[in-house]
Parts: C-alpha cells; sequence; structure tokens
C-alpha cells in the first residue's frame, strides 16, 4: 500500500506536536499533516508566560518552531498542508492531503481550533481592512489610531494590552458587565492608561466602505444603539473546534468538539483525539501538549494490541 502509516497525526500546535514527539520515539515514525497554518494558535500570540519551563516569557511562535524542530530531531515526516479528506469507514484509515492518499493504522486528531466570527452583516467584507483577530499579527497597522476589541476572556485581554504599543485608545466592548478573564489579566488590562471599557455593550455592525470606521453598537441594559468610531475592530470571542472533517464519522458534541470514549480514543477505535479540537475546559498550551503526550501513549498501546 503506498504511503501507508502506522500513525498519522493532523494537526501541529502543541497537541500534534507533542504527539509526534511521543509518536517517534516509540519507532511509530508518525507523519504530521502540519496545517498550512503550521503551528496552531500559539502563532498568534505574544508572550506565552504559563508555559513551564522558560523563567521568562517566550513568544507563541517561537515556542512552536522550537517545538517543531524538537519533534524534527526524531523520525517523523511532515506535510506542511491540510487533510482534505477523512475516511475511517475502512481500515487502514484513509487520509487525502495535498494531493497525497495516504493509510494509517491509527491517527490522532490534533486539528485545534479556529476563530469565531461575530456574524455581523458588513464583517466579512471588512476582514483584512480593520477587522482582525489577531493583535500579534496586525497591531502594526493601528499605530497612532483607535482601535476596538469584543470579548472579555483571556485573548481580549491579551489583544487589547498588545494593541497598546500602537494604537492611541484601545475600547474593550464586553457584553455582560464582568469579565471571565483571569485576574491578573484582567488587572493589567483595567490599569492600563490607554484601555477603557464599555460594559454591557454588543457590536451590531461595523461602518465602512474601503476599511472600518465606525462601529453600530447597542447597549444591552436600554437597548439604545449608537454609532462609535474607531479605525479598528479586533474580535476576541472564542474559537471553534476544527472538527468539519469528520463530522459524521466520529462522535461530536452539540457545539462540534470531539467526544472522547476511553483513554484519549475517539468513537471510532483507533481515532485519538488531543487537545483544543475535544478540550472545552482548559484550553491551555500546557494540557494541549500533554493531551496530545496521552493520546500518542494510547496509540502506542492500540498498535501494541493490533
Ligand atoms: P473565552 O474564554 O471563551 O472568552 C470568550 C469571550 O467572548 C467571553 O467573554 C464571551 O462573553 C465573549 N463572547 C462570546 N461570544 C460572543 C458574542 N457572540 N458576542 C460578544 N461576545 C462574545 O475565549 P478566549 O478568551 O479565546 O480564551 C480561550 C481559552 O484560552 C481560555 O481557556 C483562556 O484562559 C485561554 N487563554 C489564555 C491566555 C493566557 O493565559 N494568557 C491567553 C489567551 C487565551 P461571556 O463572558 O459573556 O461569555
Amino acid at each position: 500500500m503506498p504511503n501507508a502509516r502506522r500513525v498519522i497525526i493532523l494537526g501541529s500546535g502543541s497537541a500534534g506536536l507533542t504527539a509526534a514527539i511521543y509518536a517517534a520515539r516509540a519507532q511509530l515514525r508518525p507523519l504530521v499533516i502540519a496545517g498550512r497554518e503550521r503551528g496552531g494558535q500559539l502563532t498568534l500570540t505574544t508572550d506565552v508566560e504559563n508555559y513551564p519551563g522558560f523563567a521568562e516569557a517566550i513568544q507563541g511562535p517561537e515556542l512552536m518552531e522550537t517545538m517543531r524542530r524538537q519533534a524534527e530531531r526524531f523520525d517523523v515526516d511532515f506535510i506542511d498542508g491540510d487533510a482534505t479528506a477523512a475516511d475511517f469507514g475502512r481500515r487502514p484509515f484513509m487520509i487525502t492531503a495535498e494531493e497525497n492518499d495516504l493509510a494509517a493504522e491509527a491517527v490522532i486528531i490534533a486539528t485545534g481550533a479556529g476563530t469565531n466570527w461575530l456574524g455581523l452583516p458588513n464583517e466579512q467584507r471588512l476582514i483584512g481592512h480593520g477587522i482582525s483577530s489577531c493583535a500579534p499579527c496586525d497591531a502594526f497597522f493601528f499605530r497612532g489610531k483607535e482601535v476596538a476589541v469584543v470579548g472579555g476572556g483571556d485573548s481580549a485581554m491579551e489583544e487589547a494590552l498588545v494593541l497598546t504599543k500602537f494604537a492611541t485608545q484601545v475600547t474593550i466592548i464586553h457584553r455582560r458587565d464582568r469579565f471571565r478573564a483571569s485576574k491578573i489579566m484582567v488587572d493589567r488590562a483595567l490599569r492600563h492608561a490607554k484601555i477603557q471599557v464599555l460594559w454591557n455593550t454588543v457590536v451590531d455592525d461595523v461602518i465602512g466602505n474601503g476599511s472600518v470606521s465606525g462601529l453600530r453598537l447597542r447597549d444591552v441594559t436600554t437597548g439604545t444603539q449608537r454609532d462609535f468610531r474607531v479605525d479598528g475592530l479586533f474580535v476576541a470571542i472564542g474559537h471553534h473546534p476544527n472538527t468539519e472533517l469528520f463530522r459524521g464519522q466520529i462522535e461530536l458534541d452539540d457545539l462540534g468538539f470531539v467526544v472522547l470514549k476511553d483513554r484519549m480514543m475517539t468513537s471510532v477505535e483507533g481515532v485519538f483525539a488531543a487537545g483544543d479540537v475535544h478540550d472545552r475546559r482548559y484550553r491551555q498550551a500546557v494540557t494541549a501538549a500533554g493531551y496530545g503526550c496521552m493520546a500518542a501513549m494510547e496509540a502506542e498501546k492500540y498498535l501494541e494490541g493490533h
């Protein structure tokens, strides 16, 4: 069989790369389908201060490059593209990636999560023209400008803090009257002179022809609408699991997260999952790495028995 593998790992965030390191060291010679946007969500962040082993903050992209180099020290092959089809209804399992048909005895799904957008009438048209979900990537374009961030989690705080390095004013817009972000991040944001908060407020639409020039806001307590002038909007309202490819083949929950049945195994025996693709609760770089390790060890045990 061409391109037959013992284990194929889908995704190259901290779950996928940790799974690759463990699977390689177990002599399984894994193939990683790394995705076009290799490295996962950490490549969209700046300072990572809570990944153990780094006394000083490490930059997200640097952490992921280091993990990749660590995996490359072992017997790991990479395809830097997306998986476009998966068939778990036959054995070996079949995966298509970048026009390669690949067979695998075991699969580890570590495809992570993607940005949630607000779903506003003018949102998609203005992404890249004032609307972004990645302050570390795009903050530079807002030097001397005013921007807004939507959301109340750690991502929103982080985006706002990054934006203060370039923008003159950063307004966090949150639909409730308290943030869900961790206390340390909230304190940092609220203490910053450039950051203000609009509580109990939602964005009804984005205003702008060629690029963003303002937002239509609504106070959810009074229902009153008003226009708010900004040059940019950063959307930080969470993520959704990247599981479209597997819909109908493995069990997913109501939000599309992979359901684990036993020891990192999905509803299909031999198909494992690790990281943000199944984890609705912790969603941290270090927990994803831990899940990657567990999935690889379970895949190894499964393969020993088959
Ligand atoms: P999150 O914790 O799920 O927060 C999403 C925020 O967006 C919530 O405040 C939510 O409001 C708001 N929201 C959701 N849908 C909305 C909508 N349609 N309109 C307006 N607001 C909406 O997501 P996250 O901030 O991306 O964080 C995800 C995980 O990564 C968390 O576990 C977080 O701790 C972690 N993380 C950690 C760090 C760090 O440690 N430095 C940095 C980034 C992320 P409600 O509060 O009203 O639900």
